[in-house]
């Protein structure tokens, strides 16, 4: 397994120069299946891909990292850019009204009870006002919500007039000192034309500061359509992804975001009013890659690894003069990086998978041998007679047969770089890549 490990350090020293469109390919093919079983609309998904691919091509690799991982550290940081766009804050004075829209089923009421927590504690006095006419549940709801919360309420059960309802809501505020109403209005399953009326005569009313679209998370490639009509009757300022607990992915906001343009706010974390949380554009990035944590990997790469010394090595390599000293140092940089485990970890799909306990503690042995050595030794190994291995072995304190064994997997990790060397090795450096 040792050299399964350094195969893993070699391939992020290849020397790719530059990012072109053919070593892209498998990366960008891979990033554009990711967002669509994201359920980023499939428009939106080709778009981005296209627009990364136009700013990738020509860009130097990192040597220390695969041209895949790079491009996924671009795409990554491109999609933090675009969902990060616009403002997490809310705008306003006091009183500050915020509106609450949304389908029916996608966390409105709870997270209108959820944003009143949060402004609560920011120093608001916030009252929550029932404007769904339809359901009185979800006055019930909303009414068990905010006194939990302790929140100001308001609703009038025996109206079915939503904009004197708001209005009314407003001067309930005034009367009990509330700085901040939020708004519930009533969804539907579907958009409707009736509820989007409603919904601009209550605004046009109450003039919100802020009209926030409520998403399920889950939402598929519908979301798009959803928050158009939304946006185009109301002038949306911003939006609440919900759900996200489970195992939505969130590519909906992706969509939303990028053909609208409006800012993501908040996220639903869970069903308990405290799993509410400011919009972190890193963390929904990654979540929509679904790629494990390659950004990170290549981040860590980035930093620890020396640009020269790969450099070196990876000419080393082409040159196939690979000896047990550049072994050595290779092996210093991939411990540089962390512990194994942890950068397995990093890596997509690889996450559930565990390495030998000893994975470690025989990397540890492996340097101790190879620092036994004397430098003549270590760039010459096939001196290396009975005599020179046993005292080798005794200064490591490991048995001659780990010393043999060292020395064998050497001799195939060279025989192979011969084979590519020789130019025969096409198919194994796209193994070695892969
Ligand atoms: P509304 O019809 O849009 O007002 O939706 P509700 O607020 O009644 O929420 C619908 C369901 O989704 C309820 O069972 C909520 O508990 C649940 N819900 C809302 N937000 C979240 C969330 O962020 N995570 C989870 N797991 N459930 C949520």
């Amino acid at each position: 397994s040792l050299t399964d490990k350094l195969g893993q350090a070699l391939r992020n020293l290849r020397g790719v120069g530059k990012l072109s469109d053919e070593n892209m390919a498998d990366a960008l093919k891979e990033v554009r299946t990711a967002l669509l079983s994201a359920d980023v609309h499939f428009k939106v998904a080709r778009e981005f891909t296209e627009r990364v691919q136009a700013q990738c091509v020509g860009q130097e690799v990192t040597k220390s990292v695969t041209p895949g991982q790079q491009v996924v550290k671009i795409i990554h940081d491109e999609l933090v850019r675009l969902l990060g766009e616009g403002t997490t804050q809310l705008s306003g004075a006091r009183p500050l009204k915020i509106m609450m829209v949304g389908l029916h089923g996608s966390g409105k009421t709870t997270s209108t009870a959820k944003l009143g927590k949060l402004l609560k504690k920011r120093g608001y006095r916030p009252l929550v006002a029932a404007c769904d006419v339809y359901r009185p549940a979800a006055i019930d709801q909303l009414e068990i919500l905010a006194r939990q919360e302790e929140l100001g309420f308001y609703a009038d059960r025996n109206s079915k007039d939503v904009p004197a309802i708001g209005v009314a809501a407003l001067t309930a505020a005034q009367t009990a000192t509330a700085d901040c109403i939020i708004f519930d209005t009533a969804g539907r399953l579907q958009i409707d034309a009736d509820l989007i009326e409603e919904v601009k005569k209550l605004r046009a009313r109450v003039q919100p500061d802020e009209v926030l679209l409520v998403v399920d998370g889950a939402l598929g490639q519908e979301a798009v359509n959803v928050a158009k009509t939304f946006h185009d009757a109301l002038s949306l300022t911003g939006l609440i992804l919900t759900k996200l607990d489970g195992d939505a992915r969130g590519g909906a906001a992706l969509s939303i975001k990028s053909i609208t343009g409006v800012p993501i706010k908040f996220v639903g974390t869970g069903e308990k009013t405290g799993d509410f949380e400011v919009f972190h554009p890193d963390r929904l990035a990654s979540r929509i890659l679904g790629m494990g944590d390659v950004v990170s990997l290549v981040e860590k790469a980035q930093e620890t690894i020396d640009e020269k010394e790969a450099e070196k090595m990876a000419e080393k390599l082409r040159k196939a003069d690979f000896n047990l000293e550049d072994f050595l140092s290779q092996m210093q940089q991939v411990k540089k990086m962390g512990s194994m485990q942890s950068i397995i970890g990093m890596m997509p799909g690889m996450s559930g998978v565990a390495l030998p306990d000893d994975a470690e503690r025989q990397m540890g042995r492996t340097e101790a041998i190879i620092k036994s050595m004397t430098i003549q030794e270590r760039r010459k190994p096939e001196i290396l007679n009975g005599n020179r291995r046993q005292r080798i072995a005794n200064g490591a304190g490991v048995k001659i047969v780990e010393v043999n064994q060292l020395l064998k997997q050497f001799q195939q990790m060279q025989k192979m770089m011969k084979m590519l060397k020789g130019g025969g090795g096409k198919k194994m450096m796209r193994q070695m890549e892969a």
